[in-house]
């Protein structure tokens, strides 16, 4: 049995569902008993243009014939392309570099702003305030980043330096002379698709630029047009110094990147990543950004979007003593459940039902649809989902 090798083999850090898919087409899979699920979370918001994309397979196999790795010492042609087309698509002057993930990608923004920081002299400034409830990864650095008490449990001594500001208005208070940067969510993921005000954000931004302090925007889960524009940054209109991206950027092939205006921060030797940005992820990130950036000036994403929102806001109404609120942008969306053991009865019975949907925060209901979800996959997503919370 499957269960038992991975029991066997693999680490216990995961709370694993007993169940292995076997197939995807888009925004419907199969698992290896033969039941199909409509896939409303798109493994955490990474399958962006869909299981079983054909033109990013045939891309990839492609490249695959070709050429996987050879080094970062070297000229990588898809690498160029897939920082120009992430560059174009901001709108921002930035320059990229690639890692593999989005605890990576954070790695990379914390040591340009920590070496931003580096001044001849005695005054060194390297405090970093992120947000509670905010998720920035996996890493000594980056768990210790995010601002959730339970995470820094073990594992220490921790990197110095991080400051958890309860909300954003917390902020301006604890700016101080040791102070180099701010990292912020705009829609925070893992803690509860909590979406920063666009005024608030909009007055950090600018208090920040007077005192020289750098705006880190934290994008592995909001970028690649999850919130409705290619990056959250260009939803709420800002410039932020630092932008980070992983999840949906590859479709599925692990790759993160580090975008910054500061050009010249970064010399050579100050960073690397071997894998990073190789042949086989990078032609996965421009091949992504080629699909969705037609699917966007067509209109067919605006309006999937709103074809989806709606379905969710019909589920919304029909249950108003289950849902206090709807929350989120675009695809990256949450209804807040009554309570949290009422959110563990949906999951197990929308499971049950054959779709798939996610916890975040304590009793948030995530939904994070391939973003070319079909609107007969959402008819069909919600029908189950409706279903499953009829039997509650
Ligand atoms: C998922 C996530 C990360 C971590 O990404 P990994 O690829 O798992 O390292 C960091 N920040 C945010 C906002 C995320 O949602």
């Amino acid at each position: 049995m499957l269960k038992d090798l991975d029991l066997k083999y693999v680490l216990p850090t995961y709370a694993r569902q007993d169940i292995a898919f076997v197939k995807g087409e888009n925004a419907t899979l199969t698992d290896s008993e033969g039941k199909e699920y409509i896939d409303f979370m798109a493994g955490i918001a990474v399958i962006s243009v869909g299981h079983g994309n054909e033109k990013l397979s045939k891309a990839l196999c492609e490249q695959i014939h070709k050429i996987v790795h050879i080094s970062n010492l070297y000229l990588i042609e898809p690498q160029v392309q897939a920082a120009k087309a992430i560059v174009e698509a901001s709108g921002y002057d930035m320059q990229c570099f690639f890692g593999n993930s989005g605890a990576e990608a954070n790695e990379g923004a914390i040591k340009i702003a920590r070496k931003f920081g580096e001044v001849d002299g005695e005054m060194k400034r390297y405090k970093i305030i992120t947000l509670e409830h905010s998720f920035h990864g996996r890493t000594i650095t980056t768990v210790k980043a995010t601002g959730q008490e339970s995470m820094h449990n073990y594992f220490g001594p921790f990197p110095d330096g991080f400051v958890y500001a309860k909300d954003i208005d917390e902020i301006e208070s604890l700016l101080d002379d040791h102070t180099v940067a701010v990292m912020i969510e705009l829609v925070q993921g893992e803690g509860g698709v909590q979406p920063l005000e666009r005024e608030k954000v909009h007055a950090l931004a600018k208090l920040l630029k007077e005192r020289n302090i750098l705006l880190i925007v934290d994008e592995v889960q909001t970028g690649i047009y999850r919130t409705g524009e290619f990056l959250a940054s260009n939803l709420y209109d800002i410039e932020p110094d630092i932008i980070t991206l992983a999840k949906g950027l590859g479709g599925g092939v692990p790759i993160g990147v580090v975008m910054t205006s500061l050009k010249d921060v970064l010399g050579a030797g100050d960073h690397g990543s071997t894998f990073g940005g190789n042949y086989l992820s990078s032609t996965a990130a421009k091949t992504v950004l080629e699909i969705l950036h037609e699917y966007k000036e067509s209109g067919a994403l605006d309006e999937v979007f709103l074809y989806f929102e709606n379905a969710l806001e019909a589920l919304h109404v029909r249950y108003p003593k289950l849902f206090l609120e709807s929350v989120g942008f675009g695809m990256m969306r949450g209804l807040r459940v009554k309570d949290g053991d009422t959110l563990a009865k949906i999951i197990e019975n929308a499971k049950q039902e054959g779709v798939m949907v996610l916890r975040a925060g304590k009793n948030t209901l995530r939904l994070l649809p391939p973003l070319t979800i079909t609107k007969g996959e959402i008819d069909e997503g919600f029908s189950r989902l409706n279903r499953a919370i009829a039997s509650l």
